[in-house]
């Protein structure tokens, strides 16, 4: 009998062959394989005979294979077999696509379980893609009858395998242990582990999937849930150095700005700054709609660090966005002779306060000014993380727009910058705001505040949902705005043609505007695929009107400050999450201007409703919840946002859904914390605690 810490590879030698490709789906070992869940089930209960299989139905039949043949499809890269198959009843004919090794797995006469659905195809009834197996005496049905479980594969792994693979795991451990306290497992009536297993893999019903799957989520999410909570009480326990508030230096600097701060700033400013004069290190999350000003906030804190004589660092999620942050900084930092430094890939730039320019140096250089400096800002992109990058006295670290970097980069940043103990404050911001009993699920580690409020003035953007047919008329308007000497952000999904998705390209988009709409216009595009170099030349000589109109993917979804464009068309809009669409729209309608929203489905029949929320809701945590409610957690929060989910929970096979019901999320949380209190009084459960510890560790002090 095998444990089931047993590596996948030792399973069978298919797991083995499936090497990397199983690691992307992020089995590892048995334990994993067998968490690996289902999306849905192929309903092959229905058993009949040929004769009684009408056009439309999912069944299963038990056939003789009575003719096989392949042949070439003409004029295409492509083969069919077709097979005749029959039993007492009747023949039918059944067909695959490419294929052609069917034959050595399907010998005349031999006698199969079929289950697939029945079309009119090829002017008969005719059994598609039927998957099938052996009716031997001994041989388990896996693939055909009853519910058939589909898996997320992904490339190069089938479900067939998938399958199998679970089904000889079920067979080869022994008894599945169970992981959950025994209080759990009796109040919340949980079929024991074992069992749920197999019925959430080959279940009997529809009953038995939903009784193994709640037991399942609910032990995957307790073991989160743990390691959070676990987190957040280590956390208290760790030291840091104050960060005095310096009331008379920060109300001069205040003054100094071209605006005056809203309520909201104010109240988070002053609530971060109360966390930065104590002892522990400050752990706050601040979301703010996009425009809300985060930026400011972030550097009065900074302004702080400095007069305390620390180093902070601002770290950011593309080059474009550090580079930006760094000339606000030296804008409204700059004045307080701040030493200022921009560390990216592609970037190395110092602005001493003394000569108030701009230096550029040299990689040695810059490690060597980090190390030195007492009071620097560094602001930079991941770079900042690497082993070689060395502080003498970093106290403040402020992550922007967070939810573009996981969980264990947040963690390499904790850990790897503690001094003697004492932990470097920690602050990021976020324009992707998840509701409350999420973000406490999520991240129970951070103290949340929120910027609820826009600076005065600002217009909401006028949002419309263009069919093809309003394109010229769209153009039109464009003209209008460019002739009042305004800029234009054109988004695309992708960079090249693809020809199966039919939504326009970058280079197509370009051309089609270069050639077709705007011929006398200079027009350039930005994508992730350009040099650095490039993307700024771009990126600056817009922020400079230097041309009208951008094309590009969705680099510059994040942060990007360019207050003179005022519309932002969007190519493929469907393609988007809702809060990703705000945050596109969240580039315009950055100064006083009225600003618009342009946005065009590829195919407008589709998807048309859940765009046009984007006319009448401007309120970034609106659409987030309306997200979850139409797209389930896991495609907003995950990979579509850039896989801050699976960052944080390691891997994309989590059933989101279980998310959107708080009284559940609560649930598991009150059950944790339930833990934590026993074995503070009692000592009990100290392996569950201990558990809970080592996932912590793991992802963030490895
Ligand atoms: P975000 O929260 O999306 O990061 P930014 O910090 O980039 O927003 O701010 C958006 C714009 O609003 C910037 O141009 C900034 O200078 C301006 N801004 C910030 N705070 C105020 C304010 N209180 N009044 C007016 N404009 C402001
Ligand atoms: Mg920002």
């Amino acid at each position: 009998m095998l444990p089931l810490s047993t590596p996948i590879t030792q399973l069978h030698r298919m797991a083995k062959a499936l090497g990397t490709r199983m690691q992307k789906l992020e089995i590892r070992t048995v334990r994993d394989l067998l968490f690996y869940l289902p999306f849905r089930y192929d309903d092959f209960s229905s058993e009949k005979q040929i004769a009684d299989l009408n056009v439309g139905d999912t069944a299963t039949v038990l056939a003789m294979v009575e003719l096989l043949r392949t042949i070439r499809v003409r004029g295409k890269r492509m083969t069919l077999t077709e097979a005749v198959l029959s039993d007492d009843s009747g023949q039918i004919k059944a067909i695959w696509f490419n294929q052609p090794f069917l034959k050595n797995s399907l010998p005349i006469g031999g006698k199969f379980y079929f289950s697939g659905t029945v079309e009119h195809k090829y002017y008969n009834k005719t059994f598609m893609k039927p998957v099938f197996e052996p009716a031997k005496e001994g041989h388990e049905s896996i693939h055909t009858g009853g519910k058939i479980p589909i898996y997320p594969a992904t490339e190069g792994i089938s479900p067939k395998q998938i399958r199998f693979l679970v089904s000889l795991a079920l067979k080869s451990v022994g008894n599945l242990e169970e992981g959950l306290p025994e209080f759990i497992q009796k109040d919340r009536h949980f079929l024991p582990l074992a069992d749920a297993i197999r019925a959430v893999h080959f279940p009997e019903n529809d009953e038995e999937i939903a009784r193994g799957r709640e037991r399942i989520e609910y032990e995957k999410w307790f073991w989160i849930q743990g390691r959070v909570a676990y987190l957040k009480k280590n956390l208290e326990t760790l030291g840091a150095m104050p960060i005095p508030f310096h009331e008379e230096n920060t109300k001069k600097w205040v003054g100094t700005l071209p605006f005056t701060l809203t309520d909201a700033q104010k109240k988070v400013s002053w609530r971060i700054l109360q966390d930065l004069g104590r002892a522990i290190p400050a752990n706050r999350l601040v979301q703010g709609d996009v425009g809300s000003g985060k930026t400011v906030v972030a550097f009065m804190a900074i302004a702080n660090a400095f007069w305390g004589g620390f180093e902070s660092v601002l770290l950011a999620p593309t080059e474009i966005l550090a580079k930006q942050h760094f000339s606000s900084a030296k804008n409204i930092l700059g004045g307080l002779e701040m030493p200022i430094l921009l560390l990216t890939r592609s970037d190395k730039i110092f602005f001493d306060p003394k000569e108030s320019a701009d230096q550029k140096i040299s990689e040695k250089e810059a490690l060597f000014l980090i190390k030195e400096t007492p009071n620097l800002l560094v602001i930079g992109t991941h770079t900042i993380l690497e082993e070689k990058v060395r502080f003498l006295n970093l106290n403040l670290i402020i992550v922007d727009e967070q939810h573009r970097f996981g969980v264990r980069q947040r963690g390499i940043l904790r850990s790897r910058f503690a001094k003697g103990g004492l932990y470097p404050h920690y602050i990021s911001m976020t324009a992707t705001p998840i509701p409350r009993s999420l973000a406490l699920f999520l991240y129970g580690d951070l103290d949340v505040s929120m910027i609820g409020e826009l600076p005065p003035g600002r217009k909401p953007v006028a949002t419309h949902v263009v069919g093809d047919e309003d394109r010229e008329k769209t153009y039109d308007f464009i003209r209008s705005q460019i002739a009042k000497s305004k800029q234009i952000f054109v988004i695309c999904p992708l960079i090249s043609p693809s020809d199966k998705l039919g939504v326009l390209s970058v280079e197509e988009s370009l051309e089609h505007l270069k050639k077709d709409a705007f011929p006398d216009l200079d027009i350039r595009s930005l994508h992730g695929k350009l040099k650095a170099k490039e993307k700024d030349v771009i990126m600056s000589d817009f922020k400079q009107n230097k041309f009208p109109i951008l094309v590009s993917t969705s680099v510059v979804e994040v942060g990007v400050d360019i207050p003179n464009a005022t519309i932002m068309m969007i190519e493929g809009a469907e393609r988007f999450g809702l809060s990703q669409l705000h945050q596109f729209r969240g580039r315009v309608g950055r100064a006083e201007d009225q600003s618009y929203c342009f946005l065009f489905p590829t195919d407008s029949s589709r998807d048309y409703a859940r765009l046009l929320i984007m006319e009448n809701t401007h309120n970034g945590l609106e659409l987030a919840q309306q997200d979850l409610e139409l797209r389930g957690a896991g495609d907003v929060y995950g990979t579509r946002q850039s896989g801050d989910f699976e960052a944080v929970f390691g891997d994309g096979n989590n059933d989101y859904s279980v998310l959107e019901r708080s009284e559940w999320v609560e649930g598991v949380r009150a059950d944790v914390e339930s833990i934590f209190a026993e074995n503070q009084k009692t000592g009990r459960y100290g392996d569950i605690v201990a558990h809970f510890e080592s996932e912590a560790k793991g992802i963030f002090f490895e």
